[in-house]
């Protein structure tokens, strides 16, 4: 099957021909499966949230194009338009953007865009609420009168609702606690398999990514410096830590261990620590 997205050689300068010109990507290529659930780190400035804007149309490449089912999604205008609704994108700190009276409103606002019927905009509201826990009560409520992660949960469903076959959440747990971080995760897990939807997520939590995703990519100063499994990512665990990554306490150990000599595989979670040590140390 043909890919649903493809990158090809994107490079996006910010204010090119002024003082201000800033390369924010640089000659990135790579494609997408569909049904892929795609994890992307990087340090701050690496260009993960312009990366995130191309591929819905929100930002146009200097250069390079952005394939959405094979068709360059800028040849022509119904095409970008098509691409913004097949690609939801939820912005960082997206509970910024709510300005209903109503979660209800606030959760109707795309989909009543797409000029959806009334019955089908109910469904999809209720559907989405559903995917992230909130309850029919909290549909009538303010969303200003929600907590933080609540909040968080009444964004996403805006753009669930919309039904995207392609998701992308630019670091969707950034600023919350442990609990409502677990919370929102699962949410959008129950979205993908109901929905068979592709997932991208950036994320600062190199621990979320690793668990979750079928393959990593990794940005470094405006180029994709990575691209592969977590398992084939974090077996270059040193380059990860020059790139200026925040590597999982456990990998972080067994590098050290390594670095004693110690025959040890890449690990990036506790079980396949413990696994490795059984096999290895333990057992011998
Ligand atoms: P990340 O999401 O990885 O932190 P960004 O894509 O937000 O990175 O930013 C990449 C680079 O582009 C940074 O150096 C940032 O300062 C710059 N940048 C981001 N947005 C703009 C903008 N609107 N105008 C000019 N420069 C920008
Ligand atoms: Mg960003």
């Amino acid at each position: 099957m043909s890919p649903i997205l493809e990158i090809q050689n994107l490079t996006h300068i910010y204010s090119a021909g002024t003082p201000f010109e800033h390369t924010a990507l640089s000659g990135v290529s790579f494609s997408v499966e569909r049904g892929e659930f795609i994890g992307i780190i990087g340090h701050t400035g690496s260009g993960k949230s312009t990366l995130m804007q191309h591929l819905n149309g929100l930002l146009k490449p200097t250069s390079g194009k952005i394939l959405l089912d094979g068709a360059d999604i800028w040849s022509d205008k119904k095409l970008t338009r098509q691409a913004r609704f097949r690609v939801g994108l939820v912005f960082q700190y997206p509970e910024y953007q709510l300005f209903e009276e109503t979660v209800y409103k606030d959760i109707a606002f795309g989909p009543k865009n797409m000029k959806l019927s009334k019955e089908e905009i109910d469904r999809r509201v209720r559907e989405a609420a559903g995917f992230v826990g909130l309850t029919e009560e909290q549909l009538e409520v303010s969303p200003f009168d929600l907590s933080g992660g609540q909040k968080r949960r009444v964004a996403i469903a805006g753009v669930i609702a919309m039904e995207p076959e392609v998701l992308i959440l630019d670091e969707p747990t950034a600023g919350l606690d442990p609990a409502g971080r677990a919370e929102i995760l699962r949410n959008i897990e129950s979205y993908r398999q109901a929905k068979n939807a592709t997932i991208i997520m950036v994320s600062h939590s190199m621990n979320d990514v690793a668990l979750l995703t079928d393959r990593l990519l990794v940005m470094n100063g405006s180029h994709l410096a990575m691209d592969g499994t977590p398992n084939e990512v974090f077996s270059h665990a040193w380059d990860l830590v020059d790139m200026g990554l925040d590597i999982p306490e456990v990998t972080q150990i067994f590098l050290q261990l390594q670095k004693l000599g110690l025959k040890l595989p890449p690990v990036y979670t506790m079980e396949q620590a413990l696994d490795a040590l059984k096999g290895g140390i333990i057992g011998a």
